[in-house]
C-alpha cells in the first residue's frame, strides 16, 4: 500500500517536472547533452545570444567563457615588431553553397590552406554575417566574412574580413547569383570560385585568442581579423539581408586578453 502511494507520488512529481521544465519539453526532444547541433538557437526571440548559455549544457561557454568572440577592436593598437605574415594558399574550386539556417556558407574541398608561424590550417568553409560581428572603435561594418580553418590537431583558426558598403564586389557576385533563400545546398560544377579573391590586398591583421561566434562558442580559436575591409555594394548587402536580416553575435568582454596588430 505504501509502495503504491510512493509510486503514485513519484509519477505526479515526474509529470509536474515535465510540464514545468521547458527543457524536457523542448521541441528537439533531445537530452541537452546528446548533440548540440540539435538544440535550436537564433539571433532573436527567446533563443537570442543573451540566452545561448541556458539552452544546453554544451553551450555553457557562451555565458561563462572569458575568451569569447566577437570583440571590439580599440582604435589604438601598436603594430607588433615581430609581425608574421599569413601565407594563403587557396585553390579554385567548383561552388558548393548552402543555407544552413544561420548563414550562407560555402564549403571548401581539401587542399586549400593558410600558414602562420609554421602551422598549417586547412580551409574548411567560409560564411557571412550581417552586420559585422567584430567592431572597430565600436563601429560595425555592413557585413563580415569568416574563413574557417582547422589544423591537424583539430584547432580552429578563423580569418575575418570586414565588408564595408561601397563598390560592387565582382568576386562575391557568383555566390550572390546562387544565394539560397531557404535551408538547403547547391553544387554548381560549372561555377568556379577562389576564396583568395575575397581577401583584401593589404594583409595587416589583428590577432587575438577567441571562440566560435555561434553555439557551442568553443574557445581555443585563433582569430586573425584583417585590418583592411573589402567592399560590397549596398544592393549586395541588401540582397543578403533579404535572407538573413541580422545574424551577428554582439561583441563580448575582452577580459584579460591582448590584441596584437601584425
Ligand atoms: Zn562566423
Amino acid at each position: 500500500m505504501i509502495f503504491i502511494f510512493v509510486l503514485g507520488y513519484c509519477l505526479v512529481i515526474l509529470s509536474l517536472e515535465f510540464i514545468i521544465n521547458p527543457k524536457s519539453n523542448a521541441p528537439e526532444n533531445q537530452p541537452a547533452t546528446s548533440n548540440h547541433h540539435l538544440v535550436h538557437w537564433s539571433y532573436g526571440g527567446s533563443r537570442n545570444p543573451s540566452r545561448w548559455g541556458e539552452l544546453s549544457e554544451d553551450y555553457i561557454l557562451c555565458e561563462t567563457g572569458e575568451f569569447q568572440s566577437p570583440i571590439d577592436i580599440p582604435k589604438k593598437i601598436l603594430a607588433d615588431e615581430t609581425a608574421q605574415p599569413i601565407n594563403f594558399n587557396y585553390q579554385i574550386i567548383p561552388l558548393t553553397i548552402k543555407n544552413n539556417g544561420h548563414t550562407i556558407q560555402v564549403d571548401y574541398a581539401p587542399g586549400s590552406y593558410m600558414q602562420i608561424n609554421g602551422e598549417t590550417y586547412q580551409l574548411l568553409q567560409f560564411h557571412f554575417h550581417t552586420p559585422s560581428e567584430h567592431t572597430v572603435d565600436e563601429k560595425a561594418y555592413g557585413m563580415e566574412l569568416h574563413l574557417v580553418h582547422q589544423n591537424q590537431a583539430g584547432n580552429f583558426a578563423v580569418v575575418g574580413v570586414l565588408i564595408e558598403e561601397g563598390a560592387e564586389n565582382y568576386f562575391l557576385q557568383p555566390l550572390w547569383d546562387h544565394l539560397l533563400e531557404v535551408e538547403g545546398e547547391k553544387n554548381l560544377e560549372k561555377v568556379m570560385i577562389n576564396a583568395q579573391s575575397l581577401l583584401p590586398e593589404k594583409r595587416e591583421y589583428y590577432r587575438y585568442d577567441g571562440s566560435l561566434t555561434t553555439p557551442p562558442c568553443s574557445e581555443g580559436v585563433k582569430w586573425y581579423l584583417m585590418k583592411t575591409p573589402i567592399e560590397a555594394s549596398a544592393e549586395q548587402i541588401e540582397q543578403f539581408m533579404e535572407i538573413y536580416q541580422m545574424n551577428a553575435r554582439p561583441v563580448q568582454p575582452l577580459h584579460r586578453r591582448k590584441i596584437h596588430l601584425n
